[in-house]
């Protein structure tokens, strides 16, 4: 019996995913091996690892000047890698504040270049983006970094922002793949697997072939996307196991009708539950309505001495991880790709019952 589980990452998986890791644990396609038990050097990974950037680029209909990289660093590497590789002696980048994630980015970026913070929403909580004319760009700088969704404030970019001749580096991590995204107006897409691609231990960066120089002197070998590239991803021994797994949820997504059915399958998902949130006298939910993530939704009691009683009556009830983020606070339900519409119900259902139980 499979509960409903909105945790924001590591997250839930497709079960039929589950169920074919499960089947071929032991034997992977008569091999009599399991994938986690096969060299990275064998032809066998070497299929595997080919298939899973092809149906990748399928997904996503990547231009073929533009690279994928596996990395086994989580996304927060990125926060230093981004710097080593693409600042190229330019002292300058931009980054913009939109929460906690693109916050930490920020703060690591400092570490190596000048960074301007060219637009920010912390004066509104994080709970509305910064208007595009509001920012203040530097022309000159290597890069303009920012997060497309931010995991645990709950405001995603429904649009990309115009930033010129100037690269931009985006964190997709909390929800790629949810819809069709145009990836040739990024000079850099990355991801963490563990919230909408696979299990934890393996984040992706989709790079622009003219960025991929190698990086700055003393840069750790392994952080270097221009050697990472020219190696296939093979500087050392990648997560195997999790790019298989991240593998198979590509082909579940192909077969479930591609991003395109994941976008409409996403939108129906938030609308339940964002409808029920604004009719209701109990839960609140404050970021602007057009600027809602459809992946993480974070809400609050009226009464936050009933957050322990809501999350222990909703565990006992099948619906599970619910508790937000520890900066914030309060309930988060993370309604990933792989949450059927069943579940975002379930909840609702439950909700409804305990606000008329205590609300
Ligand atoms: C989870 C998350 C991260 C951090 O990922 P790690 O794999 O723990 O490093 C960074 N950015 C976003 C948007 C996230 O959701």
């Amino acid at each position: 019996m499979r509960a409903f589980n909105f945790s924001a990452g590591p997250a839930t998986l497709p079960t039929t995913v589950m169920e074919t890791v499960q089947e071929q644990l032991l034997d992977w396609q008569g091999t009599g091996m399991g994938v986690m038990e096969l060299s990275h050097r064998s032809p066998e990974f070497a299929h595997i690892l080919n298939e899973t950037e092809l149906d990748l680029r399928e997904l996503l209909a990547l231009p073929d000047h533009y690279r994928i990289i596996f990395c086994q660093e989580g996304a927060s590497a990125h926060w230093d890698m981004i710097p080593l590789n693409l600042l190229q002696g330019n002292p300058y980048a931009d980054y913009i504040e939109t929460g906690y994630w693109s916050y930490r980015a920020i703060e690591e970026g400092r570490r190596y270049c000048n960074v301007n913070i060219a637009a920010s929403n912390r004066s509104d909580h994080f709970s509305a983006l910064p208007e595009m004319g509001e920012w203040r760009l530097n022309p000159k700088a290597a890069y303009v970094h920012y997060c497309s969704n931010e995991t645990i404030d709950g405001v995603e970019f429904f649009w990309t922002p115009e930033v010129g001749n100037v690269p931009l580096v985006v964190d997709m991590s909390s929800h790629f793949l949810s819809r069709p995204m145009d990836i040739s107006k990024f000079g850099m897409v990355y991801a963490g697997a563990q919230k909408n691609i696979g299990p934890a231990g393996l984040s992706l960066v989709l790079i622009r072939d003219d960025l991929l120089k190698p990086a700055a002197p003393g840069t750790p070998f392994l952080m270097d996307y221009h050697s990472q590239f020219h190696a296939h991803s093979m500087l050392n021994t990648p997560p195997t196991f999790t790019i298989w797994v991240a593998g198979l949820v590509f082909k579940w997504i192909k077969k479930n009708g591609g991003l395109q059915q994941m976008a409409l399958r996403n939108a129906q998902k938030a609308h339940l539950l964002y409808d029920f949130l604004d009719q209701s006298e109990l839960y609140r939910n404050s970021v602007k309505a057009q600027d809602r993530s459809l992946m993480n939704i974070p809400f609050h009691l009226r009464e936050p001495s009933l957050d322990e009683v809501f999350l222990k009556e909703a565990d006992r009830a099948g619906l599970k991880q619910l508790r937000g983020h520890r900066v914030v606070g309060g309930m988060r339900a993370s309604i990933y790709n792989a949450m059927p519409l069943e579940g975002v119900q379930a909840l609702v259902n439950f909700m409804t019952d305990f606000e008329r139980r205590y609300g």
